[in-house]
């Protein structure tokens, strides 16, 4: 049963409004690419929720902003895995590095799955009552799902393009998902996985098509203004595929502000890669997202038609924010120099916010005194394959005291450098 907090659903193509009651997915009239965005009644959250509260809640993860999660008050039933109150890190060395004297990093890698993706699949959990989940994925939502449908026990299908990376599929296997690998691309497996939800009654935990997932992913957009102790960033760099990140990192500022907790809300900038550049290229046109091939590195954001595309121009527009695109070497320097400077390791769609940060800085289209917030989407643990190359080389040494003495020649060469 869709919570009652909820006043209704609007379409993001044509407007029309349903009663959550009556509708599970997408807009009946504009078909998959509908999306329904969920609306509030704001005047029925307002007691639940304030900077006082807050500040006496010691949940630590995402339940503590339930307030304005779409799930009825009343429900206990939350699944125990602890997802959200991930770290907001001054990253010290970096902002030196920079030049910045207010850069932030929002650290999502620390989330059970290892991605941001959880904010997500835990709502599609509690949601789906019982039922079978299923989704469709370039990687991590579907490990995500994995990781959360074992926690409750739920049986979980995912599709997957046939060229996913390996250790996000034996993630899957490992959490007992039945897992097809689609020979084809992202947006192939997208096609099935709807089709099979609908041939079978799974429930659908795709984000561009499940209204309801956009509002967990938004946790990430209300942590980061109460980390900040409400003092709003100016900007945040969002690795953007499908769009349903950039949408929920606005969508949490939009609650806060709608609910007077804010005064602002930031840009917000989506980063894509030159690869898979379709929100992008909207953007820079006339607003209307279509399908553009894609082929990047960076798996996370490879996406032909981003499914939430509508809803993330929206979401980027109102807040003044734009896009860019980084080019695949960009990122794959970009994700081992934020390992270097921050410990954090990033995938390489996680690393696309450093990227586009550094690119903006290089253009002069961003300031340096600016606050900005990177958010990091995933782990680099998942991915190591599209790093392995320039990742560096270990050095082979013999054993004993040959190898000792090899070791003390690179040591003191380091030491001479
Ligand atoms: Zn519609």
């Amino acid at each position: 049963m869709p919570a009652s907090h909820i006043s209704h659903l609007q379409c993001v193509l044509c407007g029309a409004t349903y009663n959550p009651a009556d509708i599970a997915y997408t807009c009946p009239k504009c078909g998959p690419l509908g999306v329904l965005e969920v609306h509030y009644d704001y005047a029925q959250i307002a007691p639940h929720i304030s900077r006082a509260s807050l500040a006496e809640d010691c949940d630590p993860t995402l339940w503590r902003y339930r307030a304005l999660l779409p799930i009825s008050y009343s429900r206990k039933d939350t699944p125990q895995l602890a997802i959200g109150g991930t770290p907001l890190y001054p990253v010290e060395r970096l902002r030196n590095h920079l030049g910045m004297s207010d850069l932030w990093l929002k650290d999502d890698t620390r989330n059970p799955s290892a991605s941001l993706k959880d904010r997500a699949s835990i709502i599609a959990v509690m949601l789906a009552e019982g039922k079978t989940v299923a989704c469709a994925s370039t990687g991590n939502a579907a490990s995500s799902l994995a990781v959360q449908a074992a926690s409750v026990g739920l049986p979980c299908y995912i599709f997957v393009p046939y060229n996913a990376p390996r250790a996000k599929i034996i993630q899957l296997l490992m959490c007992g998902a039945t897992v097809f690998a689609v020979q084809g691309t992202y947006d192939e497996a997208f096609d099935i996985c709807i089709e099979a939800c609908k041939t079978f009654g799974w429930y659908n935990r795709n984000t561009g098509y499940n209204p309801y997932l956009v509002e967990g992913k938004k946790t990430v957009g209300l942590e980061i203004a109460e980390q900040l102790g409400w003092q709003v960033p100016d900007t945040i760099l969002v690795p953007t595929g499908d769009g349903c990140i950039i949408s929920g990192v606005y969508r949490g500022f939009e609650d806060l502000y709608r609910l007077g907790m804010i005064d602002r809300i930031p840009r917000v900038i989506a980063v894509q890669a030159e690869g898979s550049p379709a929100i992008v290229r909207a953007l820079e046109g006339d607003g209307i997202v279509r399908p553009h091939p894609a082929n990047t590195i960076a798996d996370g954001i490879s996406v032909g038609l981003p499914r939430n595309g509508a809803m993330a121009i929206r979401c980027i527009q109102s807040s003044n924010g734009f896009g860019i695109t980084v080019s695949d070497e960009e990122i794959l320097s970009a994700e081992k120099s934020l390992a270097r400077l921050t410990g954090v390791f990033a995938e390489p769609s996680g690393a696309a916010s450093y990227a586009g940060l550094l690119r903006l800085l290089a253009e002069g289209k961003i300031a340096r005194s600016e606050r900005i917030v990177l958010l990091v989407t995933g782990s680099g643990l998942k991915s190591i394959d599209a790093i392995a190359e320039s990742a560096g080389k270990v050095i082979p040494i013999a054993k004993g005291t040959q190898g000792m003495d090899m070791v003390e020649k690179v040591v003191s060469s380091h030491a001479s450098a």
